[in-house]
């Protein structure tokens, strides 16, 4: 089975693009959805955080409180690596077990930050979403109404355009219309199929 990574930075339309490849068909493993259960109360990471930054990071229900989560990482470069120690190793497993129970042509793994955690080599191909900075802004600022200056510190965390569309095996341009993006995605998505019948 083909592994695709899909990446690309906060709103560029990530998650638009896996709806639509999940509706040709194909199985989706979010790196974002593991590393959010994996912090479901109960689970030993949400002990592990609350032992690393303190009870300020949990709501009144003891569930994880992700926007004060979000604000001492991204405020914080040393938090930030400790937050990511704990928890890379542990996605990276979960994705491959999950990985190990499909029966697909191929699969994407969805992975917001993967060329800054390196896991290309999980991978036999990336595909970057691309839009102007701009346009993420809009569109994340829209879609969950996180602060501007978070939203910035956010893209500023991220691994740059130019560099992350430099490692790309294929790229999405999400500047334009959501038909525009489903037609591209066609397109890739019968590449992919013709691929994983070659391999
Ligand atoms: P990501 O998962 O990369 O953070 P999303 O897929 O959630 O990004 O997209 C961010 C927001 O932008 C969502 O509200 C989505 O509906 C919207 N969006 C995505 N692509 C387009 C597009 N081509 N045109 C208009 N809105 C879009």
């Amino acid at each position: 089975m083909l592994r695709i990574g899909l990446t690309g930075g906060i709103g560029s339309g990530k998650s638009t693009i896996c709806h639509i490849f999940h509706e040709f068909g194909i199985p989706i493993i979010d790196s974002d959805v593991i590393a959010r259960e994996l912090v479901e109360p109960g689970r030993p990471a949400l002990q592990q955080i609350v032992t690393l930054f303190g009870e300020q990071v949990l709501q009144q229900d003891g569930s994880l409180n992700r926007a004060k989560m979000r604000e001492l990482v991204f405020s914080n470069e040393q938090h930030r690596e400790q937050l990511e120690s704990l928890l890379h190793p542990l996605i990276r497993l979960e994705m491959q077990q999950q990985i190990s129970t499909l029966d697909s042509p191929y699969v994407i793994l969805a992975i917001p930050l993967l060329f800054e955690k390196g896991w290309q080599q999980l991978l036999d191909r990336v595909v970057v979403v691309d839009c102007s900075e701009e346009q993420q802004r809009e569109r994340s600022g829209l879609r969950d109404g996180s602060s501007t200056q978070t939203i910035e510190q956010i893209i500023a965390s991220q691994i740059s355009r130019d560099k992350r569309l430099a490692a790309a095996d294929d790229i999405i341009d999400n500047s334009g219309s959501l038909e525009s993006l489903r037609t591209q995605i066609y397109t890739l998505h019968q590449r992919y199929l013709a691929m994983a019948a070659n391999n």
